[in-house]
Protein backbone atom coordinates (compact mmCIF):
# COMPACT_ATOMS: atom_id res chain seq x y z
CA UNK A 1 0.00 0.00 0.00
CA UNK A 2 1.61 3.45 -1.18
CA UNK A 3 0.69 6.90 -0.38
CA UNK A 4 -1.24 7.61 -3.88
CA UNK A 5 -2.31 11.33 -3.01
CA UNK A 6 -2.60 14.11 -0.11
CA UNK A 7 -5.94 16.03 -0.58
CA UNK A 8 -6.91 18.91 1.66
CA UNK A 9 -10.96 19.61 2.17
CA UNK A 10 -11.74 23.42 3.41
CA UNK A 11 -15.23 22.88 4.58
CA UNK A 12 -18.26 25.12 4.79
CA UNK A 13 -17.54 27.59 8.23
CA UNK A 14 -19.63 26.99 10.81
CA UNK A 15 -20.16 30.54 13.09
CA UNK A 16 -16.46 31.60 12.00
CA UNK A 17 -14.86 28.41 12.31
CA UNK A 18 -13.40 27.22 9.51
CA UNK A 19 -12.74 23.43 9.31
CA UNK A 20 -9.73 21.93 7.60
CA UNK A 21 -9.52 18.17 6.42
CA UNK A 22 -6.77 16.44 5.50
CA UNK A 23 -7.81 13.62 3.23
CA UNK A 24 -4.89 10.89 1.99
CA UNK A 25 -5.89 8.45 -0.19
CA UNK A 26 -4.00 4.97 -1.15
CA UNK A 27 -3.03 2.80 -4.16
CA UNK A 28 -5.53 0.39 -2.46
CA UNK A 29 -8.37 2.72 -2.49
CA UNK A 30 -8.08 2.78 1.40
CA UNK A 31 -8.08 6.24 2.56
CA UNK A 32 -7.80 8.44 5.96
CA UNK A 33 -9.09 11.63 7.04
CA UNK A 34 -7.71 14.02 9.88
CA UNK A 35 -8.72 17.56 10.93
CA UNK A 36 -6.52 20.63 11.84
CA UNK A 37 -6.60 22.37 15.58
CA UNK A 38 -6.63 25.40 14.01
CA UNK A 39 -9.82 25.66 12.73
CA UNK A 40 -10.89 29.03 15.04
CA UNK A 41 -8.61 31.72 15.68
CA UNK A 42 -6.72 32.77 12.33
CA UNK A 43 -4.27 30.17 10.69
CA UNK A 44 -6.23 27.72 9.60
CA UNK A 45 -6.04 28.69 6.01
CA UNK A 46 -2.43 28.80 6.69
CA UNK A 47 -2.41 25.18 8.00
CA UNK A 48 -3.87 24.11 4.64
CA UNK A 49 -1.10 25.61 2.47
CA UNK A 50 1.52 23.49 4.95
CA UNK A 51 -0.50 19.95 4.20
CA UNK A 52 0.13 20.65 0.63
CA UNK A 53 3.50 21.11 0.78
CA UNK A 54 4.36 18.35 3.16
CA UNK A 55 1.77 15.91 1.44
CA UNK A 56 4.52 16.25 -0.88
CA UNK A 57 7.07 15.12 1.11
CA UNK A 58 4.96 11.82 1.63
CA UNK A 59 3.69 10.85 -1.41
CA UNK A 60 4.51 7.13 -3.11
CA UNK A 61 5.38 6.06 0.64
CA UNK A 62 4.39 3.73 3.55
CA UNK A 63 1.34 5.16 5.06
CA UNK A 64 1.48 2.08 7.90
CA UNK A 65 5.20 4.07 9.05
CA UNK A 66 3.39 6.68 11.44
CA UNK A 67 6.59 7.40 13.31
CA UNK A 68 8.78 7.26 10.09
CA UNK A 69 6.61 9.76 8.01
CA UNK A 70 6.03 12.22 11.40
CA UNK A 71 10.10 11.86 11.37
CA UNK A 72 10.16 12.62 7.48
CA UNK A 73 7.80 15.70 7.89
CA UNK A 74 8.88 17.27 11.22
CA UNK A 75 12.64 17.23 10.13
CA UNK A 76 12.39 17.97 6.38
CA UNK A 77 10.09 21.10 7.49
CA UNK A 78 13.35 23.18 9.01
CA UNK A 79 11.31 25.63 11.27
CA UNK A 80 9.36 22.50 12.71
CA UNK A 81 11.83 21.75 15.30
CA UNK A 82 10.64 25.07 16.93
CA UNK A 83 7.23 23.84 16.23
CA UNK A 84 4.28 26.56 16.29
CA UNK A 85 0.55 26.60 15.78
CA UNK A 86 0.72 26.66 11.44
CA UNK A 87 3.04 23.79 10.96
CA UNK A 88 2.17 21.58 13.87
CA UNK A 89 -1.39 21.70 12.96
CA UNK A 90 -0.46 20.72 9.11
CA UNK A 91 2.00 17.51 10.77
CA UNK A 92 -1.32 16.63 13.33
CA UNK A 93 -4.15 16.81 10.54
CA UNK A 94 -1.57 14.11 8.35
CA UNK A 95 -0.71 12.11 11.24
CA UNK A 96 -4.27 11.50 12.09
CA UNK A 97 -5.25 11.18 8.66
CA UNK A 98 -2.82 8.07 8.95
CA UNK A 99 -3.86 6.61 11.96
CA UNK A 100 -7.30 6.71 10.80
CA UNK A 101 -5.99 5.26 7.34
CA UNK A 102 -4.04 2.53 9.45
CA UNK A 103 -6.72 1.28 11.80
CA UNK A 104 -9.30 0.60 8.32
CA UNK A 105 -6.27 -1.41 7.25
CA UNK A 106 -6.01 -3.81 10.15
CA UNK A 107 -9.70 -3.09 10.64
CA UNK A 108 -9.54 -2.12 13.92
CA UNK A 109 -10.45 1.43 16.21
CA UNK A 110 -7.68 3.23 15.92
CA UNK A 111 -7.97 2.53 20.12
CA UNK A 112 -6.86 -1.04 19.51
CA UNK A 113 -3.58 0.33 17.69
CA UNK A 114 -3.01 2.80 20.57
CA UNK A 115 -2.85 -0.09 22.94
CA UNK A 116 -6.50 -0.81 23.95
CA UNK A 117 -9.27 0.91 25.59
CA UNK A 118 -8.10 1.72 28.79
CA UNK A 119 -11.40 3.57 29.66
CA UNK A 120 -14.38 1.74 29.17
CA UNK A 121 -16.70 4.89 28.58
CA UNK A 122 -15.43 8.78 28.91
CA UNK A 123 -17.49 11.35 31.10
CA UNK A 124 -17.93 14.21 29.06
CA UNK A 125 -18.64 18.20 30.91
CA UNK A 126 -20.33 20.91 28.91
CA UNK A 127 -17.84 23.50 27.58
CA UNK A 128 -18.21 26.76 27.52
CA UNK A 129 -21.34 27.47 28.19
CA UNK A 130 -20.76 31.36 28.05
CA UNK A 131 -21.81 30.95 24.43
CA UNK A 132 -25.07 29.00 25.32
CA UNK A 133 -26.11 25.45 25.72
CA UNK A 134 -28.93 22.92 23.33
CA UNK A 135 -28.57 26.25 21.17
CA UNK A 136 -28.94 26.55 17.13
CA UNK A 137 -26.15 29.05 17.20
CA UNK A 138 -24.01 30.78 19.18
CA UNK A 139 -25.33 33.41 21.92
CA UNK A 140 -22.39 34.93 23.51
CA UNK A 141 -24.14 36.03 26.88
CA UNK A 142 -22.37 36.14 30.23
CA UNK A 143 -25.30 37.56 32.35
CA UNK A 144 -25.55 35.43 35.63
CA UNK A 145 -29.02 34.35 34.51
CA UNK A 146 -28.29 33.20 31.10
CA UNK A 147 -25.04 31.30 32.32
CA UNK A 148 -27.07 29.87 35.31
CA UNK A 149 -29.61 28.92 32.62
CA UNK A 150 -26.93 26.86 30.30
CA UNK A 151 -25.69 25.42 33.11
CA UNK A 152 -29.27 23.63 34.42
CA UNK A 153 -29.47 22.49 31.06
CA UNK A 154 -26.58 20.54 30.97
CA UNK A 155 -27.05 18.91 34.20
CA UNK A 156 -30.16 18.39 33.57
CA UNK A 157 -28.99 16.80 30.20
CA UNK A 158 -26.94 14.53 32.86
CA UNK A 159 -23.75 16.40 33.04
CA UNK A 160 -21.91 16.12 35.89
CA UNK A 161 -19.42 18.52 34.92
CA UNK A 162 -19.56 22.13 33.18
CA UNK A 163 -17.05 24.54 31.98
CA UNK A 164 -17.79 28.42 31.21
CA UNK A 165 -15.25 31.46 30.91
CA UNK A 166 -16.88 33.87 33.98
CA UNK A 167 -14.66 36.90 32.79
CA UNK A 168 -14.92 37.05 29.29
CA UNK A 169 -17.68 40.66 28.68
CA UNK A 170 -17.27 43.49 30.40
CA UNK A 171 -19.85 45.85 32.54
CA UNK A 172 -21.71 46.82 29.13
CA UNK A 173 -22.16 43.15 28.19
CA UNK A 174 -18.50 43.90 25.60
CA UNK A 175 -15.98 41.75 25.10
CA UNK A 176 -13.14 42.75 26.56
CA UNK A 177 -10.01 44.51 26.07
CA UNK A 178 -6.96 42.65 26.85
CA UNK A 179 -5.78 45.51 28.88
CA UNK A 180 -9.13 45.18 30.83
CA UNK A 181 -7.78 42.06 32.06
CA UNK A 182 -3.74 42.50 32.93
CA UNK A 183 -2.27 44.18 35.67
CA UNK A 184 -4.43 44.54 38.08
CA UNK A 185 -8.13 44.11 38.40
CA UNK A 186 -10.92 46.39 40.52
CA UNK A 187 -12.98 44.80 42.93
CA UNK A 188 -16.32 45.25 40.73
CA UNK A 189 -14.32 43.52 37.99
CA UNK A 190 -13.82 40.69 41.17
CA UNK A 191 -18.02 40.85 41.89
CA UNK A 192 -18.94 40.59 38.41
CA UNK A 193 -17.30 37.25 37.80
CA UNK A 194 -18.14 35.77 41.28
CA UNK A 195 -22.17 36.89 40.65
CA UNK A 196 -21.69 34.52 37.39
CA UNK A 197 -19.85 31.72 39.11
CA UNK A 198 -22.61 31.50 41.88
CA UNK A 199 -25.38 31.96 40.01
CA UNK A 200 -23.54 28.25 38.09
CA UNK A 201 -23.01 27.06 41.34
CA UNK A 202 -26.49 27.99 42.44
CA UNK A 203 -28.32 26.26 39.63
CA UNK A 204 -26.65 23.21 39.52
CA UNK A 205 -26.03 22.42 43.00
CA UNK A 206 -22.94 20.52 44.77
CA UNK A 207 -22.45 17.67 42.97
CA UNK A 208 -21.64 19.03 39.45
CA UNK A 209 -18.27 19.72 38.56
CA UNK A 210 -17.42 23.56 37.81
CA UNK A 211 -14.09 24.18 35.64
CA UNK A 212 -13.05 28.20 34.92
CA UNK A 213 -11.74 28.78 31.70
CA UNK A 214 -9.62 31.93 31.37
CA UNK A 215 -8.56 32.23 27.96
CA UNK A 216 -4.78 33.46 28.56
CA UNK A 217 -6.92 36.88 28.99
CA UNK A 218 -5.35 36.89 32.68
CA UNK A 219 -1.92 37.38 33.63
CA UNK A 220 -0.24 36.36 36.58
CA UNK A 221 -1.49 38.43 38.88
CA UNK A 222 -4.94 39.07 37.76
CA UNK A 223 -5.11 35.18 37.71
CA UNK A 224 -4.10 35.17 41.35
CA UNK A 225 -7.13 37.65 42.34
CA UNK A 226 -9.83 35.88 40.19
CA UNK A 227 -8.95 32.04 41.98
CA UNK A 228 -9.09 33.57 44.61
CA UNK A 229 -12.77 34.23 44.25
CA UNK A 230 -12.90 31.07 42.48
CA UNK A 231 -11.91 29.06 45.12
CA UNK A 232 -15.56 29.88 47.22
CA UNK A 233 -17.04 27.63 45.13
CA UNK A 234 -15.03 24.26 44.39
CA UNK A 235 -13.84 24.42 41.60
CA UNK A 236 -12.09 20.90 39.78
CA UNK A 237 -9.47 23.21 37.71
CA UNK A 238 -8.15 26.46 36.25
CA UNK A 239 -8.03 26.77 32.66
CA UNK A 240 -5.41 28.45 30.90
CA UNK A 241 -5.11 31.52 33.63
CA UNK A 242 -1.79 32.36 32.03
CA UNK A 243 -0.03 32.98 28.57
CA UNK A 244 1.55 29.05 28.86
CA UNK A 245 4.97 29.87 27.33
CA UNK A 246 6.62 30.81 30.52
CA UNK A 247 6.22 28.09 32.93
CA UNK A 248 7.99 29.52 35.96
CA UNK A 249 4.70 32.10 35.48
CA UNK A 250 2.14 28.80 36.63
CA UNK A 251 4.06 27.98 39.57
CA UNK A 252 3.45 31.40 41.05
CA UNK A 253 -0.20 31.14 40.06
CA UNK A 254 -0.01 27.31 41.87
CA UNK A 255 1.59 28.84 44.65
CA UNK A 256 -1.14 31.44 45.10
CA UNK A 257 -4.25 29.05 44.79
CA UNK A 258 -5.45 25.71 45.69
CA UNK A 259 -6.86 25.76 42.59
CA UNK A 260 -5.34 22.54 39.95
CA UNK A 261 -3.94 24.13 36.79
CA UNK A 262 -4.67 23.21 33.33
CA UNK A 263 -3.32 24.46 29.77
CA UNK A 264 -2.67 22.77 26.74
CA UNK A 265 -4.48 23.73 23.63
CA UNK A 266 -1.62 26.26 22.70
CA UNK A 267 1.00 24.11 23.59
CA UNK A 268 3.11 21.57 21.13
CA UNK A 269 4.63 18.66 21.29
CA UNK A 270 6.16 16.81 24.49
CA UNK A 271 8.16 19.62 24.50
CA UNK A 272 6.18 22.04 25.15
CA UNK A 273 4.24 20.34 28.28
CA UNK A 274 7.68 19.27 30.03
CA UNK A 275 7.93 22.57 31.38
CA UNK A 276 4.32 23.42 32.54
CA UNK A 277 4.53 20.15 34.49
CA UNK A 278 8.08 20.40 35.74
CA UNK A 279 8.29 23.85 36.50
CA UNK A 280 5.00 25.05 36.17
CA UNK A 281 3.19 22.44 38.20
CA UNK A 282 0.39 21.84 35.84
CA UNK A 283 -1.82 19.08 36.85
CA UNK A 284 -4.08 18.60 34.05
CA UNK A 285 -2.76 18.99 30.16
CA UNK A 286 -4.87 19.94 27.46
CA UNK A 287 -3.47 19.09 24.14
CA UNK A 288 -5.40 19.00 20.87
CA UNK A 289 -4.63 16.52 19.03
CA UNK A 290 -5.32 18.90 15.57
CA UNK A 291 -2.24 21.00 16.96
CA UNK A 292 -0.09 19.31 19.38
CA UNK A 293 1.26 16.59 16.71
CA UNK A 294 -1.71 14.04 15.97
CA UNK A 295 -1.99 11.11 17.92
CA UNK A 296 1.74 9.80 17.52
CA UNK A 297 2.50 12.74 19.62
CA UNK A 298 -0.94 12.91 21.56
CA UNK A 299 0.15 9.36 23.38
CA UNK A 300 3.67 10.49 23.74
CA UNK A 301 2.32 13.59 25.92
CA UNK A 302 -0.09 11.14 28.18
CA UNK A 303 3.17 9.15 28.56
CA UNK A 304 5.32 11.97 30.02
CA UNK A 305 2.39 12.92 31.75
CA UNK A 306 2.22 9.40 33.51
CA UNK A 307 5.69 9.83 34.81
CA UNK A 308 4.44 12.74 36.79
CA UNK A 309 1.09 11.76 37.46
CA UNK A 310 -0.79 14.89 35.30
CA UNK A 311 -3.93 13.73 34.39
CA UNK A 312 -4.98 14.54 30.74
CA UNK A 313 -7.77 15.49 28.05
CA UNK A 314 -7.67 16.31 24.63
CA UNK A 315 -8.87 19.71 24.11
CA UNK A 316 -11.70 19.64 21.18
CA UNK A 317 -12.98 22.77 19.20
CA UNK A 318 -13.32 21.98 15.61
CA UNK A 319 -14.77 19.38 13.41
CA UNK A 320 -16.95 16.03 13.61
CA UNK A 321 -13.47 14.32 12.77
CA UNK A 322 -11.72 16.03 15.86
CA UNK A 323 -14.31 14.25 18.61
CA UNK A 324 -13.51 11.40 16.79
CA UNK A 325 -9.48 11.56 17.06
CA UNK A 326 -10.19 12.82 20.73
CA UNK A 327 -12.62 9.63 21.45
CA UNK A 328 -10.02 7.17 20.33
CA UNK A 329 -6.94 8.69 21.83
CA UNK A 330 -8.62 9.62 25.06
CA UNK A 331 -9.83 6.53 25.55
CA UNK A 332 -6.26 4.29 25.28
CA UNK A 333 -4.76 6.11 28.37
CA UNK A 334 -4.73 5.41 31.84
CA UNK A 335 -4.44 9.14 32.74
CA UNK A 336 -7.62 10.40 31.24
CA UNK A 337 -9.40 13.34 32.56
CA UNK A 338 -12.51 13.93 31.35
CA UNK A 339 -13.33 14.80 27.64
CA UNK A 340 -14.22 17.98 26.27
CA UNK A 341 -17.92 18.40 24.85
CA UNK A 342 -17.32 21.96 23.27
CA UNK A 343 -20.60 23.71 22.19
CA UNK A 344 -19.55 24.30 19.21
CA UNK A 345 -19.79 20.02 18.97
CA UNK A 346 -23.20 20.45 19.90
CA UNK A 347 -24.38 22.67 16.87
CA UNK A 348 -26.67 20.98 14.38
CA UNK A 349 -24.33 22.98 11.83
CA UNK A 350 -21.05 21.55 13.03
CA UNK A 351 -22.12 18.06 13.88
CA UNK A 352 -24.36 17.16 10.76
CA UNK A 353 -20.40 17.61 8.56
CA UNK A 354 -20.13 14.06 10.09
CA UNK A 355 -21.33 10.99 8.79
CA UNK A 356 -21.84 10.08 12.44
CA UNK A 357 -23.71 12.14 15.02
CA UNK A 358 -21.19 11.83 17.96
CA UNK A 359 -23.08 12.99 21.13
CA UNK A 360 -22.87 11.90 24.47
CA UNK A 361 -25.34 10.32 26.30
CA UNK A 362 -26.30 11.44 29.91
CA UNK A 363 -23.44 12.92 29.99
CA UNK A 364 -20.73 10.19 29.07
CA UNK A 365 -19.11 9.50 25.61
CA UNK A 366 -19.17 5.46 24.77
CA UNK A 367 -16.10 4.70 22.21
CA UNK A 368 -16.97 3.80 18.18
CA UNK A 369 -16.06 0.40 17.41
CA UNK A 370 -15.91 1.12 13.67
CA UNK A 371 -12.65 0.85 12.11
CA UNK A 372 -10.06 3.61 12.16
CA UNK A 373 -10.87 6.89 13.60
CA UNK A 374 -14.84 5.47 13.28
CA UNK A 375 -16.11 8.76 11.52
CA UNK A 376 -16.23 10.09 8.00
CA UNK A 377 -17.66 13.20 6.21
CA UNK A 378 -21.23 13.62 5.74
CA UNK A 379 -22.47 14.31 2.02
CA UNK A 380 -23.92 17.93 3.36
CA UNK A 381 -20.01 18.41 4.16
CA UNK A 382 -18.66 17.22 0.77
CA UNK A 383 -21.54 19.24 -1.11
CA UNK A 384 -19.80 22.63 -0.10
CA UNK A 385 -16.04 21.98 0.82
CA UNK A 386 -13.32 23.23 -1.80
CA UNK A 387 -10.74 20.45 -2.46
CA UNK A 388 -7.45 20.64 -3.86
CA UNK A 389 -5.43 17.01 -4.45
CA UNK A 390 -1.59 16.92 -4.36
CA UNK A 391 -0.69 13.87 -6.50
MG1 LIG B 1 -9.86 26.28 26.52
Amino acid sequence: MRIKSVSTLSLAPVEGMRVVVCRIDTSTGLYGLGEIGVAIGLGAYAAREMIEEFGRLILGKDPLETDVLWDLIYRSSFWGVGNGAIIMSAISAIDTALWDLKGKFFGVPVYVLLGGKQQPRLRAYASQLQMGWDVEHFTANETPEALALAARKAADQGYTAVKANFIGLNREGKRRHHRETLGYLDRDDMSRAEERLAAVRDAVGKDVDIICENHCITDVNTAIQYAKVYERYGVLFLEEPAVPLTAANYRKISDNTSIPLATGERTYQCQGFLPLITEGRLSVAQPDIGSCGGPTEFKRIADLCRLYDVSLQAHTCSGPLSVAAALQCECAISNFAIHEHHVMNTLPGNYLMGQYCLQPKDGFFEIPDRPGLGQDLSDLAMKDAAVHTIQ
